[in-house]
C-alpha cells in the first residue's frame, strides 16, 4: 500500500541542498507539477531542493514517515517554511505516514493511528499546507465493510478534534495490495458520504495505484472511462492532487510498485493525456518514482511531461 519512494544514500548525504545544478524545466505558467521532495535537515529544506529542480509543486512528509510521532515543529521552523514557501511560489502539500491505519480493528493500533494522523494534520495546518494525502487503511482480515466503517469512525474522531482547520485530508486511491482498502473509487465515495463533514476531504488519484487496482488508464478508452467514473462517483472537483507514477506491475495485479514514466506497464500516453487534459489543468501533479539525492531522475521524468505541454 505504500508508494516506494527510495532516496538513495550517497557519500554526501546530510548536505542540505543539491550541490549539482540541474537544468531548469520549462513548465508553462500556471502548471503545478513536481515530485515528492525530501525534508531531510528540516521541513523548510524541501523548498531549495524543489527550487533547484524547477518544480512548481511538491509533496512532503511533515515528519519522519516511519515513526508514529515526532517532537513538535519549532515556531522558527514553521516561520521559515512559510516565508520560504511563499517566496518560492511553489505549491506544497503533504502525504501521511505509512504506519497510520485507521481501518485497524486492534484498539491500540486504531487509537495510535487516530492520534498520529491528528498530529500530522496539526503539523500540516501549522505549515499552511492545503491538504494531506492519506491512505484509507488496511482491514487486516476483518472484511471490507468492517474496515470502511472503522475508517469513518477514525476520520470522524480526527475532524472532531481539528474543527476549523483549513487543511483537508485527500483520501488516495490505493493499489489494493494485501487487505488495503481504497482500491475502488466506490470505497472513496462511500467514505466521503459517511463522514460527518465531507468538506474536510478530497481525493488523490495515483496512476500506478489505479492501474494496479484494475483501472486501465493505459488505453485512451480506459482512461476516459476511469475519468468518467471519477466524475460520477466523486466529481473531478474533489480531486486535490494527482500522483504521476508508472507501474512495475500489470493491470489489476493489486501490487504497489512505482516505475519511471514510460518504463513501466502503463507507458507514456496516459501521462500525456493527463497533462493535456483541461479537467486536470489546475490540479497539482507530483511524481513518486525512485530517485537519488540530487533528484535528476525527477527532472528527467518531468522533462518528458513538459514536452507534452507545449
Ligand atoms: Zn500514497
Ligand atoms: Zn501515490
Amino acid at each position: 500500500m505504500n508508494p516506494k519512494i527510495t532516496i538513495a544514500k550517497s557519500k554526501n548525504s546530510g548536505r542540505k541542498t543539491p550541490d549539482k545544478k540541474v537544468p531548469s524545466l520549462q513548465i508553462p505558467a500556471g502548471v503545478l507539477i513536481g515530485a515528492h521532495t525530501s525534508t531531510s535537515g528540516g521541513v523548510s529544506q524541501a523548498i531549495p531542493r524543489a527550487q533547484a529542480c524547477g518544480f512548481t509543486a511538491a509533496q512532503i512528509f511533515v515528519k519522519n514517515n516511519k515513526q508514529w510521532f515526532a517532537p513538535p515543529l519549532a515556531e522558527s521552523e514553521i516561520k521559515q517554511f512559510r516565508a520560504a514557501q511563499a517566496a518560492s511560489g511553489i505549491y506544497f502539500f503533504a502525504h501521511n505516514s505509512y504506519l497510520i491505519n485507521l481501518a485497524s480493528q486492534d484498539a491500540t493500533m486504531f487509537s495510535t493511528s487516530v492520534k498520529s494522523m491528528t498530529a500530522e494534520l496539526e503539523r500540516a495546518e501549522a505549515l499552511g499546507l492545503p491538504f494531506i494525502v492519506m491512505h484509507p487503511g488496511s482491514h487486516g482480515g476483518a472484511g471490507e465493510e468492517a474496515g470502511l466503517r472503522r475508517i469513518v469512525q477514525g476520520l470522524n474522531e480526527i475532524i472532531n478534534t481539528t474543527s476549523g482547520f483549513r487543511c483537508r485530508m485527500a483520501l488516495e486511491i490505493t493499489a489494493g495490495q494485501g487487505k488495503a482498502l481504497g482500491y475502488r473509487l466506490e470505497h472513496l465515495s462511500w467514505l466521503m458520504e459517511n463522514v460527518s463533514n465531507e468538506k474536510r476531504f478530497g481525493t488523490c488519484l495515483d496512476t500506478a495505484h489505479l492501474y494496479a487496482a484494475g483501472y486501465n488508464v493505459k488505453t485512451r478508452e480506459g482512461y476516459e472511462e476511469t475519468v468518467a467514473q471519477v466524475e460520477k462517483l466523486l466529481g473531478t472537483k474533489c480531486v486535490l492532487a494527482l500522483h504521476l507514477n508508472d507501474s512495475k506491475v500489470p493491470l489489476g495485479k493489486r501490487v504497489d510498485r512505482h516505475e519511471h514514466l514510460g518504463l513501466g506497464e502503463i507507458g507514456l500516453d496516459c501521462f500525456k493525456w493527463i497533462v493535456q487534459d483541461p479537467r486536470w489543468a489546475s490540479i497539482p501533479k507530483v511524481l513518486e518514482t525512485p530517485k537519488s539525492e540530487d533528484m535528476h531522475e525527477d527532472v528527467a521524468n518531468l522533462k518528458k511531461l513538459a514536452s507534452y505541454m507545449r
